[in-house]
């Protein structure tokens, strides 16, 4: 059952939004992003089975094959965090596409150690593929023709929280940090307000179109438009 809604935001940015009942993320997937055989990105995976018999992963799959697109041409899966909703379906990825997995270094500490709680409370195992790169701030390097993209470390909702942002389009891909009209949840073992207001505040200073959220809220599944991206952020600053 197609349980995701797809969009081409610019340009092989591809935003699947989860319109399903159970827990789950949106997913991006970068198209053609890297040199090589396996060419697309694939932000934030998102569970293999829900609640009610859905099969989220199963649906991203048919949902990127209406746009041309295979999940086993998937070369690269990055995890915006580790949480199950938005990382469980990595070990399923990894066996269909032999794809290199990417979580930030705090991240993935906090994944071996407390984090890893989060995945007894959904009924569900520890992921075991090891990331192979360990993201750190700065340009990711991926390859493909025409891609920049930088990686932002941006904790508070977990420790090692990631953003993608991609300076020509100005698409920012946000995970869990910020959503339209609101912010990730920060009371979560290894969430931080403290560093949650740092985060918001360094979102807020980059030249934004577009923000891809993990989640949709209430005010819908993204802002765009610079001038709703900037009251986006004046919003949700007064949170703290
Ligand atoms: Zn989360």
């Amino acid at each position: 059952m197609l349980l995701h809604r797809s969009a081409e935001i610019v340009d092989g940015v591809h935003f699947y939004l989860w319109v399903g009942r159970s827990m789950n993320c949106n997913s991006v997937v970068l198209a053609n992003a890297l040199a090589g055989a396996r060419p697309h990105v694939l932000v934030d995976p998102g569970m293999t089975g829900g609640a009610m018999g859905e099969r989220p992963l199963e649906s991203l799959a048919q949902a990127m094959s209406a746009d041309g697109l295979r999940l086993e041409d998937v070369g690269l899966v990055i995890g915006t965090h580790c949480h199950p909703d938005h990382y469980q379906a990595v070990d399923e990825v990894v066996r269909r596409t032999g794809a290199r997995v990417a979580l930030s270094l705090p991240e993935y500490d906090f994944l071996k150690g407390v984090g890893g709680s989060f995945y007894d409370s959904f009924g569900t195992s520890l992921p075991s593929s090891k990331p192979s790169t360990l993201l750190e701030e700065g340009e990711l390097a991926l390859g493909g023709d025409g891609w920049r993209a930088q990686v932002l470390i941006t904790p508070g909702h977990s420790p090692g929280s990631v953003c993608l942002y991609m300076p020509d389009s100005k698409v920012l891909v946000s995970g869990d940090v910020v959503f339209p009209g609101s912010i990730g949840r920060m009371d979560f073992v290894g969430g931080s307000t403290r560093q949650m207001k740092e985060s918001i505040d360094r979102l807020s200073g980059l030249d934004i179109e577009y923000i891809l959220s993990g989640h949709s809220s209430m005010s819908g599944p993204l802002v765009s438009g610079k001038d709703n991206v900037v009251r986006n952020f004046q919003m949700v600053r007064m949170f703290f």
